[in-house]
């Protein structure tokens, strides 16, 4: 999509929403249009199917110079595989499409789906279908995944409830550091984080270049029945909280000790100056998922995580819209700026 204006620049957000305004329309069999992770079609009497699209542009999502054609499919396939996760819907069928430059060769394009293909095949992703192309100005690459659920059970942005607990998966603020560390941000920082251990670089670059899609915790928590709502963390953990509590109408409070932080990324925020929780409340692309509990499910919710070896964090409460997003830490209550990525912003 072009830049709208060079003096007036529309964020991402805005642009998607005035394009919602003018020319989305309701379907009887669509549940859910653009808004969540994936759009929602009640296809069938049994089923609902989970359609979500994305695309990945050569100097904007990846840089061929610091990522392998294997790692640049893997990651897209993890994204993709990610917004199902986020849905509680179990993937199944994929469509790729590609767009060429003469500087990548074939050999180049089997290792991008060598890549995509162990991204999605434990999961028993089909591949049905795509569309191929030149490209004169870098590589594009577009992944299309369709999944299920049973009729009337998904995981929705917008199911949030005021006093439900907010919990994530994993750990934040990894995929950020591995990426500070594969660009080297700054010379300064570079510098700087020669201070970790080779065992941490290699840890948070790993993160960064083969992150985990949480397709098994999402289906668990949508057929148990325990999250009134998720998203998955692809803009940082501010930006897609964000989205929830929009969604939802609601505010939202964290507890800053308790966001869930690597022992590496702490050594690498400490190397490098910088607040992890800026890490993990910034970064995106962890592609952790966010969820919300209601308190009277937490006992079963944290035993049945426990008994299936999933790792899940409570790191605060949904709150009445007008609170906004805070942060609680040692020194008080402080709002939370909303620094997702968002395309033309600069
Ligand atoms: P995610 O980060 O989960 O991939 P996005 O922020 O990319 O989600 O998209 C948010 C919503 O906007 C989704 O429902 C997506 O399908 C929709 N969307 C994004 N770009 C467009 C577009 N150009 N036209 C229509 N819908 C779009
Ligand atoms: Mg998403």
């Amino acid at each position: 999509m072009a830049h709208p204006s060079a003096e007036q620049p529309l964020g991402e957000f805005a642009l998607i929403r005035a394009l919602q305004r003018r020319f989305a329309r309701r379907k009887p069999a669509l549940v859910r249009g653009i808004g969540d992770d994936a759009a929602v079609l009640a296809v069938s009497s049994r089923q609902w199917w989970h359609v979500t699209t994305d695309l990945l542009v050569e100097h904007v999502h990846f840089d061929l110079r610091t990522a392998s054609p294997e790692s640049v499919g893997y990651r897209a396939g993890m994204a993709n595989l990610s917004d199902l996760a986020a849905m509680g819907a179990l993937p199944r069928y994929s469509l790729i499409s590609l767009a060429i430059p003469p500087s990548f060769r074939r050999p180049d394009v089997v290792r991008l789906y060598k890549g995509m293909m162990e991204a999605c095949r434990p999961h028993g992703v089909t591949l049905i279908g795509g569309d191929t192309s030149a490209s004169r100005s870098g590589l594009f690459l577009n992944i299309t995944l369709i999944g299920t659920t049973a009729r009337g059970q998904a995981l929705l942005r917008s199911g949030a409830r005021n006093g439900d607990l907010i919990y994530v998966t994993g750990r934040l603020g990894d995929s950020l550091a591995g990426l500070q560390l594969l660009d080297g941000a700054t010379a300064k920082k570079r510098r700087r984080s020669t201070a970790i251990s080779p065992a941490h670089r290699r840890y948070l670059i790993a993160r960064h270049l083969r992150p985990t899609a949480r397709v098994r915790e999402g289906c668990w928590l949508n057929t148990a029945g325990l999250a009134t709502a998720a998203i998955d963390i692809s803009d940082g953990l501010s930006g897609d909280l964000h989205h929830v509590c929009e969604e939802s109408g609601l505010g939202a409070e964290l507890q800053e000790g308790a966001i869930p932080l690597s022992s590496a990324c702490r050594a690498y925020a400490r190397a490098t100056g910088q607040n992890p929780t800026h890490l993990a409340l910034e970064g995106g692309e962890d592609y952790e998922l966010l969820f919300t509990v209601p308190p009277a499910k937490q006992t079963t919710l944290e035993r049945q995580a426990g008994a299936r070896g999933f790792r899940i964090t409570c790191i605060g409460t949904m709150t009445r819209r007008r609170k906004g997003l805070r942060l609680l830490s040692q020194d008080g209550s402080r709002p939370i700026p909303i620094t997702s990525y968002e395309h033309f912003r600069s």
